[in-house]
């Protein structure tokens, strides 16, 4: 920690942006668990990160992504290394129109709910099954975001991203291809999921979606429906990371289904419980840890498997250090 400290305080590059160490996570993420971070970097700008990359590459400094926390489970131990946040690549913008169309550029840092709310103020349609979404645009593209039989891959017209590649490390553009995506599935994601930053990762910088014009009042209540729609349904009542485990398409019946008929809404480990009111939410009901969750999670999995065959898949991101 302290050689961590020594090497990226006397970097220049870390001081363009802003650099925190020894940095508690939970106020970072929507479950309000997890260790500290030896490191947060916020980069200024996209060359600022791409800056920093390749230098933690090279001196084999471990680093990782988070967006607005809000679909991982950050372990009790922390994160080892630098974590990046691109909360500062924070614009929208108009880039052109054309027959009708809309092309809007936001960063990755960008809050769902900022655009949602930028699109209604500014009479863009299309973006407003996203109201209430929580996390970021980076976030959004990484999981291809779904919400109300909306995915975000279906307004996507390009991204620019950062391919990490050690020295080589180097912006990329990614025009949209229908067979990239799928339910939870994008073209972002490398293998196995995580927040870790390895090489031939690629990083989100900003998305073009394809929108049209509307009428601001109606663009304005779809989006606020949508969001009087999710507190009815109790997402923001306790912390937690929505959706614990994907909704399996050959299960036929949800995820939240099975755990309720499995008689397991409202079970309790820990200070973690399995949230009376929706089965596929597992909230931090009281002070619960990384742990606590994760044992939740592995006892949902065993007894839905048992009485159903079907072993659930986590749709939360297990990141920082489990070792
Ligand atoms: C109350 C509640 C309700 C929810 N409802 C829904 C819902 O209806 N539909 C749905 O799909 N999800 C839902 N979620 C889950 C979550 O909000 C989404 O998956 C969201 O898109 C995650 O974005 P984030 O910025 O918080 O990502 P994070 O949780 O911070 O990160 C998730 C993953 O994305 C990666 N990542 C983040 N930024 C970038 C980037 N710029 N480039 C590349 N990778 C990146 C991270 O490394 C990590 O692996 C809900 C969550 C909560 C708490």
């Amino acid at each position: 920690m302290n050689n961590l400290f020594s090497i990226l305080h006397n970097t220049p590059l870390f001081q363009e942006g802003t650099i925190e160490f020894d940095k508690p996570i939970k106020p970072l993420t929507s479950y309000k668990i997890g260790g500290s971070a030896e490191a947060v970097f916020f980069p200024k700008t996209e060359e600022n990160l791409k800056e920093a990359l390749i230098f933690l590459s090279k001196n084999k400094i471990p680093a990782s992504l988070i967006g607005g926390g809000t679909n991982i489970l950050v372990s009790d131990k922390g994160f080892k290394g630098v974590l990046i946040s691109l909360k500062n690549l924070n614009k929208i913008e108009i880039v052109s129109e054309s027959q009708g169309k809309i092309f809007v550029r936001a960063g990755a840092g960008v809050l769902i709910d900022d655009l949602t709310k930028w699109a209604a103020n500014n009479s863009v349609s299309g973006l407003d099954a996203f109201g209430g979404l929580p996390g970021t645009v980076g976030g959004a593209l990484f999981m291809n975001a779904r919400c109300y039989d909306v995915s975000i891959s279906d307004r996507v017209k390009s991204v620019k991203y950062i391919l990490e590649d050690d020295e080589k490390t180097r912006f990329e553009e990614y025009e949209y291809k229908a067979a990239d995506w799928d339910y939870k599935v994008s073209p972002f994601q490398p293998s196995s999921i995580s927040t870790e930053i390895t090489k031939d990762r690629k990083i989100v910088l900003s998305a073009v979606f394809t929108l049209t014009y509307g009428i601001k009042e109606e663009i304005t209540s779809k989006t606020e429906e949508k969001i009087q729609d999710r507190i009815s349904k109790g997402h923001f009542k306790a912390p937690s990371a929505g959706s614990t485990f994907k909704n399996n398409r050959t299960f036929g019946v949800p995820s939240g289904k099975l755990i309720e008929d499995a008689g397991l809404k409202g079970l309790c480990e820990g200070g973690a419980q399995v949230a009376p009111w929706h089965g596929n939410f597992i909230i931090n009901k009281d002070g619960a840890s990384a742990s606590d969750v994760k044992i939740l999670i592995e006892k949902v999995q065993e007894t839905v498997k048992d009485k159903t065959g079907f072993l659930l898949e986590p749709e939360v991101i297990f990141a920082g250090d489990w070792s």
